[in-house]
């Protein structure tokens, strides 16, 4: 926590503002609208949320196919077996770690043929690095399919001067506890289309059609946030500058620490981009280090030091083993996977304790 959070949620408990609506989440809303720069935006319960309703609102149902990032946390794409749709994965390429702009062509193009154009592309941040938005949208653009862009790891980061999150039709955010602010859980859905933000208020508090009674004329959800959270997640905006910094300073202890070893790779900031570097993630080349990721994160664990392979791909999972796949040349989301790490990157770890997470890596394996 940044310190004035409870303010703000002892002033919704002081005006008795308890419930899914009062300033806090007016305030909040405002608050992402003004750093990010983006027209509209509703709070939501979760990211998860975000991206449900997104998808719905892009008319995604029964038997749709939907692209999607491969190289994710699975809720980007459970929110399209919600609708009944078909995810199809996408391959990420080495320098961006996020959807690589030549397999989705390539997806594109098999689906064209077919005559079965998806719904819908979810693009994913990863780790705060922005996708390559340019390419990306370029691509969706010319086969007129919309993006939803899961920002739900990048707010803070930027593309080309640009705020992460605000280039899709629609973009999510989530202040989930482990996300680099957060208000507990929660999430918000942003779009430059205001109608679009209506309807999807709508959908967040069950569809009620404007009547004295309760009518309704289609399906609807209960994922508004609370004014409870949003009072914390009007605090965390004050400090969420702050906390890129920091992540950014952790980065940088590790990549001087560690980025002079043959064999370790830290994730790539590409050009004209700011990455709010939620997690320090790296790869290693098991060839010349001669040991694993999962060596790593046993060792580090034996010191009470928690460490974690990068995402596990969606075509990897069991969930998905169906789903269809479409990779670069090789299968880059599953290298990641396979030699990628992710080091502890909490901002209230000390100097201290980061020297000594860096300190056993190195005993490891130098
Ligand atoms: C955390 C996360 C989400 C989901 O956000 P919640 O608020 O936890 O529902 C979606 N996508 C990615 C990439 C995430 O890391």
């Amino acid at each position: 926590m940044g310190g004035t959070e409870e303010n703000y949620v002892k002033e919704a408990f002081d005006t008795n503002w308890i419930a899914p609506l009062g300033n806090n989440v007016n305030e909040f809303e405002s608050q992402i609208k003004s750093y990010t720069g983006i027209g509209s935006a509703c709070a939501l319960s979760s990211g998860t949320a975000g991206i449900h309703i997104a998808l719905d609102l892009l008319g995604v149902g029964q038997d749709d196919i939907v692209f999607c990032s491969s190289l994710t946390f699975i809720a980007s794409a459970n929110p399209i077996l919600y609708l009944g749709a078909k995810p199809v994965f996408i391959d990420s390429d080495l320098e961006s770690w996020n959807m690589s702009p030549l397999a989705l062509e390539r997806a594109f193009e098999v689906y064209k043929e077919k005559g079965q154009l998806p719904k819908a592309v979810v693009i994913v941040n990863l780790y705060g690095q922005s996708a390559r938005m340019d390419e990306l949208m370029t691509i969706c653009d010319k086969y007129g399919v919309a993006v939803v862009e899961d920002a739900a790891e990048s707010l803070g980061s930027k593309y080309n001067g640009k705020m992460s999150g605000t280039f899709g039709k629609l973009g999510i955010f989530s202040f989930n506890g482990n996300k680099i602010i957060t208000t507990s859980g929660g999430g918000m859905i942003v779009s430059e289309d205001e109608e679009l933000i209506k309807k999807a208020l709508k959908k967040a508090t069950q569809s009620r059609d404007q009547a004295v009674h309760y009518q309704h004329s289609e399906v609807g959800y209960n994922y508004r946030l609370s004014n409870i959270s949003a009072g914390i997640g009007r605090g965390q905006m004050e400090v969420l500058d702050k906390r890129v910094d920091q992540k950014r300073a952790i980065f940088d202890r590790y990549v001087e620490g560690l980025g002079y070893i043959e064999g370790i790779e830290f994730m790539p900031e590409m050009e004209d981009t700011l990455h709010n570097r939620w997690l320090s993630t790296l790869t290693i080349d098991s060839s010349k280090l001669n040991v694993t990721v999962n060596d790593i994160v046993e060792h580090l664990a034996e010191f009470n030091i928690e460490a974690r392979p990068v995402w596990k791909p969606m075509h990897m999972q069991p969930l998905f083993e169906d789903c269809d796949y479409y990779s670069e040349e090789n299968d880059n989301a599953r290298y990641l996977f396979e030699n990628g790490l992710c080091l502890p990157s909490d901002t209230k770890m000390t100097e201290d304790e980061q020297d000594f997470v860096i300190d056993k890596i190195k005993e490891l394996i130098l």
